[in-house]
């Protein structure tokens, strides 16, 4: 091949996680240097005023480095929480402890605690699990009265104001939108979010309801859905069909279901997704004891680079780099890690591509440019875009060399941040082929991304209008002058 492991950039990519820990610029532009991709805004916390400011900064910093970060805003969905405590409580093995559908008080004592689940005592029944605080605490359902779920406990341990809890086994009759997630919505596009993760979902149906939303609030973005419930699982396929991307939200998931099912859901969901030409995300945990140590454990290195070799087209950090003492750290050593998976010989699997992909025009030339710049060893596959389908559908091949995503906005071009694979470049819009041959050739030896003599492969698309998909190939070598 022409570029050989050392020299080629990190492939698989890098989302971080914005909390109190990286608020300062300063944090964020070290953060994208040691090489943050994508910036998630969790918006299970926080006010509008807040994420607002952080998007801003985001954005300054984003200037500042010259490097094109797209930011993700994650919805909280339909998680349920406790209220709030007096003060943390203890619950021992037998203890009865009573969940309230209000949440009207503040818990004393077992005797009961609020919830924010109004349909919680209409939707369990009994002899059901409750996992409260990650699944730390596990209760068992034994009466429904009235508004109040009198529950035994099974495992013990703490529980403080705002803990999650997960419903394993019960059909919710939650919303997966819920108005606080509406109107969250509404507020990041507003901003100018480029992603928009939802959690918690349920099936494909839920990736209509906020599609609807966003046609009606005027503006339409990618949607990843967390796979997070083992509903989720049971739906996979369709859910992918439905969203652009998937995110393997190992937290919930590994409360929701056995945990020891999650490593092999996260292998299969990344392949499906892959063989649909989707994005994934593998999330949670990844270098978790780097929240309070400057070095991950042996076994979250195994995890990071086994998250790679499953061919997923990013990685995540979240208390990583929101709460913990190293945020710059984090990403430095995820880059790190990533890069060295990466050198591996192995080369990726080819997946089963489906059906519906092999039919369009954008997937004939995606796959003719990979096998083309393989055979030649071009350094570099050049594809003009619009909404990103091109590279994304060479992306999933992981080909060898780089993808350089060319498109005229900063809205396309940051969305492309998420590719496997993919660096994005803004160029001027180019009125010909010859221009944008010009034009990329320009961008390319100036920033020292390519020299001359290599051998590009260009896709592009005649007439170069948004609406038009991809449909051209051009070989072109970079003129020795
Ligand atoms: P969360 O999602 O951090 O929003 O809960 C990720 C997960 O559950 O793993
Ligand atoms: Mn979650």
């Amino acid at each position: 091949m022409g570029v050989d492991a050392e020299s080629r950039p990190r492939r698989t990519k890098i989302v971080g996680t914005i909390g109190p820990s990286s608020f300062a610029q300063g944090v964020i532009e070290d953060m994208i240097r040691a090489g943050l991709d994508v910036a998630r805004l969790n918006f299970s916390h926080g006010t509008h005023d807040g994420h607002r400011k952080v998007a801003e900064t985001i954005r300054r910093a984003e200037a500042a480095t010259g490097k094109p970060i797209a930011i993700m805003q994650d919805l909280q969905g339909p998680k349920i929480r406790l209220g709030k405590l007096v003060a943390p409580i203890t619950l021992a093995p037998g203890d009865e402890v009573v969940l309230s559908g209000l949440n009207d008080f503040v818990g004393e004592d077992a005797r009961r605690l609020p919830t924010t689940y109004e349909s919680l005592p209409y939707d369990v029944q009994i002899g059901e699990r409750i996992l409260l605080a990650d699944g730390r605490l596990e209760l068992s359902v034994v009466g429904v009265r009235d508004t109040e779920v009198a529950c035994k406990v099974e495992v013990g341990g703490v529980i403080s104001s705002s803990k999650g809890i997960n419903l394993p086994g019960t059909r919710t009759s939650i919303p997966s939108l819920t108005d606080r997630d509406i109107e969250d919505l509404k507020f990041g596009l507003q901003l100018g979010v480029d992603y928009v993760a939802l959690s918690f979902v349920r099936s494909p149906h839920d990736l209509t309801i906020i599609r609807d939303h966003m046609r009606r609030m005027g503006r339409i973005i990618p949607v990843i859905s967390k796979i997070e419930k083992p509903q989720a699982v049971e739906f996979l396929e369709g859910i992918i069909d439905a969203s652009d991307g998937i995110m393997v939200a190992r937290g919930d998931l590994g409360v929701e279901l056995p945990p020891e099912q999650v490593p092999t859901i996260q292998r299969r969901a990344i392949r499906m997704a892959r063989e649909r030409g989707k994005l994934t995300i593998v999330a949670t945990q990844m270098l978790m004891s780097m929240t309070k140590h400057p070095r991950p454990t042996h076994a979250e290195v195994s995890d990071v680079a086994n998250a790679v070799c499953d061919g997923t087209d990013a990685v995540m950090l979240s208390d990583e780099t929101a709460s913990g003492d190293y945020p710059v750290k984090s990403i430095e050593v995820m880059s790190a890690l990533v890069a060295s998976a990466e050198t591996g010989d192995e080369p990726y699997e080819v997946p089963a591509f489906a059906e519906s992909l092999r039919k369009s025009h954008a997937w004939a030339i995606s796959r003719a440019a990979v096998v083309t710049a393989h055979e030649l060893g071009a350094a570099a596959i050049v594809s003009y875009t619009h909404r990103g389908l091109g590279p994304r559908l060479m992306a999933n091949w992981r080909p060898r060399c780089q993808i350089l995503g060319c498109a005229t906005t900063d809205e396309e071009v940051r969305r492309m941040t998420f590719y496997w694979g993919v660096r994005p470049l803004r160029i001027a819009p180019p009125s010909s082929i010859e221009s944008l041959v010009t034009a990329a050739e320009s961008v390319t030896l100036d920033r020292g991304i390519l020299k001359r003599g290599e051998t590009i492969v260009i896709t592009s698309k005649m007439p170069l209008i948004e609406n038009q998909a991809t449909n051209i190939l051009k070989l072109h070598t970079i003129a020795n002058r």
